[in-house]
């Protein structure tokens, strides 16, 4: 699973950050994936782990140096998914300048919709994104505020890595996130089309 950081203006001014002129990628595992209904384990190394939704976008067929007027076609899916955080470990590990796969791919770290068929999303850059927490909506976007749009993160990861059929791709997190606590209940959707439920644990 490919992500990306810092990809909404007002996420990275909350993080301090400027907004990248190339994408700022990072991996999960794939292990790291739960679907709905199955709780968050809080990892015992972080004592501030944070909520990020995310539109995600699963890759129908693969390539490499995928141009952007075809990136869209190599598209089977959109989605909705927490880019769980944990963000203490996140903020040592960009101080030291080691990577973020602890902060970031831990297990349970990817909770992850169904996917829609592409084809029943005619813009995948019109679409709202929420999430409450408890009941109580905590963050919320459209994803028009996105920094570099779906087709041009395709065309930049084909051209660094490549893409395969089942890649997904987690397009980073609009502005407030927070941390969790055992016992919240996080609802993540994109309203009237898909949602995903999980406990904090
Ligand atoms: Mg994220």
């Amino acid at each position: 699973m490919f992500c990306v950081g810092q990809n909404y203006a007002e996420h990275a001014k909350e993080m301090g950050s400027a907004v990248a002129e190339t994408p700022v990628i990072f991996l999960k595992p794939s292990n790291a994936v739960i679907e709905s209904g199955m709780p968050i384990l809080l990892p015992a190394m972080s004592t501030n782990v944070h909520h990020e939704v995310e539109l995600t976008v699963l890759i129908g067929k693969g390539g490499r140096n995928i141009p952007k007027s075809e990136a869209l076609k190599h598209v089977a899916g959109y989605g909705v998914g927490l880019d769980m955080t944990m963000r203490d470990v996140q903020l040592a590990a960009k101080k030291a300048g080691t990577p973020w796969s602890i902060a970031k791919g831990f297990y349970t770290s990817a909770p992850l919709s169904p996917f829609i068929e592409a084809s029943h999303i005619p813009d995948p850059h019109r679409l709202e994104i929420l999430l409450k927490v408890n009941g109580i909506e905590r963050q919320r976007t459209n994803t028009s505020n996105m920094n570099f749009k779906v087709d041009e993160l395709i065309v930049f990861l084909s051209s660094v890595f490549s893409l395969e059929e089942g890649d997904i791709i987690y397009t980073g997190t609009p502005e407030g996130v927070a941390p969790v606590v055992q016992g919240d209940v996080l609802e993540a959707e994109i309203p009237g089309m898909i949602k995903i439920q999980h406990y904090v644990q």
